[in-house]
């Protein structure tokens, strides 16, 4: 979030701005967000595609069909599954359901799944919910959320969790430990 907000300071959220600001720079404005050096290499590398290939016509290349672009994404050096879906939902508004870590743990923990594969998880979401671009946009914010506040990689905060009484692990984590708040 901080970073997002040294961007739109900095009057970096466009394109263009991005293409012409320098790397250091750049990694100063995204360094909250954590492994600030990488993050700034793989941005310059997508907008200086984006620019050659695309003209920096960003709505024009996130409007092309969803498959397709899609691969196209994921073939740009640095951008794996959940870069190229987080860019497709969240830029391109596509209905795609995003999956990271937090997704996969919950998921996991609720019994909702038991495979830690991304496009099993991801087809999981895709086949139970409807369609929506917004509802995949809150749906993956609210597990970060609930990642974030209760379901911790160690030790996670059941007692208070919003979702214990759908959560058979969250139950005996609780009445093992005492479970934290
Ligand atoms: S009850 Fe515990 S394990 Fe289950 S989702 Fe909540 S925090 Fe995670």
């Amino acid at each position: 979030m901080r970073a997002i907000e040294n961007l739109n300071r900095a009057g970096a959220m466009e394109l263009d701005r991005i293409r012409r600001i320098p790397v250091r720079k750049l990694r100063s404005l995204v360094r909250p967000s954590g492994f600030f050096v990488q993050k700034a290499k793989k941005v310059k590398i997508f907008v200086g595609y984006a620019w050659r290939r695309h003209g920096g016509d960003l709505d024009a290349w996130l409007r092309r069909p969803l498959g397709a672009l899609r691969q196209e994404l994921l073939e740009i050096h640095g951008i794996g599954p959940e870069t190229a879906d987080s860019i497709l939902l969240y830029a391109g508004n596509r209905p795609v359901f995003v999956v990271d870590a937090y997704t996969r743990r919950i998921g996991n923990r609720l019994g909702q799944f038991l495979t830690q594969e991304y496009h099993e998880v991801q087809r999981y979401f895709q086949e139970n919910l409807p369609k929506s671009v917004p509802l995949y946009q809150e749906y993956h914010a609210l597990l970060v959320r609930l990642a974030k506040e209760h379901c911790h990689k160690k030790n996670p905060a059941c007692r208070a969790c919003p979702v214990l009484n759908l959560c058979a692990y969250g139950r005996g984590e609780a009445g093992r430990r005492g479970g934290r708040t």
